[in-house]
């Protein structure tokens, strides 16, 4: 059954830990990220973006194959399925196709705009039962078609979101999409610690998990962060393992060519990368 990120992630900012998002693209990347749950005892959230969602059929397409996947799995480590990025159209879709969590992104709408979607979306989700993360100052790179400049966040944005009664806020502090350049000059502590103390608590979530180095990350949790998302990781990795079997001849040799087969190195990298990240973050037996 799928749960809100709520509770998950409230255990987590108290145990000083971090629960992954995971972002899946398939019915592999999903398989991959739930055994791997299930084998570390770790809770999970399941990201999807608009794109993927697309991709897949549609919100509810991936909904009900996330939910008999859990039943076919036997999986019984909390799981939450939540939109990324969301418009405020996707919001409304999701709740309908019954994801357990969803992420209103206003951060490109002027403040006061992003103030009173969210405040919408909010109410939105709660009686609905749906766990909800906003976003204040834009994350930098570019996911999915989103690209973000990478701003820093204003605390005192901060301070106005989270009294609405979001669960979990997302601040820009430095973190970007995809990979970070070689001059990248890294997370933006102070802003975090200011972030940290005016908003009362609530888990903070640290967008474009790839490639931050440990030290940051520990220091990132030890602030308040208690959700990372993780998507061009595993896609890195899955590629790298892809294009090796392909390089080695392999799909050529016997049944090679058959998808379970061709796809099997891949699916070993995504579940690889996916128990690092659960060891990174610190959420290994917290299910
Ligand atoms: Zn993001």
């Amino acid at each position: 059954m799928l749960v809100s990120a709520k509770e998950m992630l409230q255990q987590a900012a108290a145990a000083q830990y971090a629960v992954a998002q995971i972002n899946i693209n398939n019915l592999e990347w999903t398989k991959a990220v739930l055994t791997t749950a299930q084998e570390q005892s770790s809770p999970v959230i399941l990201g999807v973006t608009g794109g993927a969602a697309k991709y897949m059929g549609s919100f509810a397409t991936v909904t009900a194959m996330v939910k008999e996947m859990l039943k076919a799995l036997g999986t019984t480590v909390p799981v939450a399925l939540h939109l990324d990025h969301g418009s405020y159209e996707q919001c409304q879709a999701c709740v309908e196709a019954g994801f357990s969590s969803i992420m209103f992104d206003g951060s490109h709408y002027p403040f006061a705009e992003n103030v009173a979607k969210t405040r919408e979306m909010i109410d939105l989700a709660h009686r609905n039962g749906l766990s909800i993360e906003a976003e204040v100052g834009a994350i930098g790179g570019e996911e999915d078609g989103i690209v973000g400049s990478g701003d820093i966040a204003d605390p005192e944005e901060c301070r106005q979101i989270a009294a609405l009664g979001v669960d979990f806020l997302a601040a820009g502090i430095g973190n970007i999409h995809g990979s970070y350049p070689a001059n990248w000059p890294g997370l933006d502590f102070d802003v975090l610690a200011q972030i940290r103390a005016v908003t009362g608590g609530i888990p903070l979530v640290l967008h474009g998990g790839t490639g931050i180095p440990t030290e940051m990350i520990n220091k990132a949790i030890g602030l308040g962060v208690a959700k990372i998302n993780v998507n061009t990781e595993c896609q890195l990795a899955f590629a790298a393992a892809t294009r090796r079997y392909i390089e080695e001849g392999r799909d050529q040799q016997g049944k090679g060519f058959d998808p379970r087969n061709l796809l099997a190195p891949g699916y070993q990298a995504i579940k690889d990368t996916v128990k690092d990240k659960f060891a990174l973050f610190g959420s290994i037996g917290k299910a």
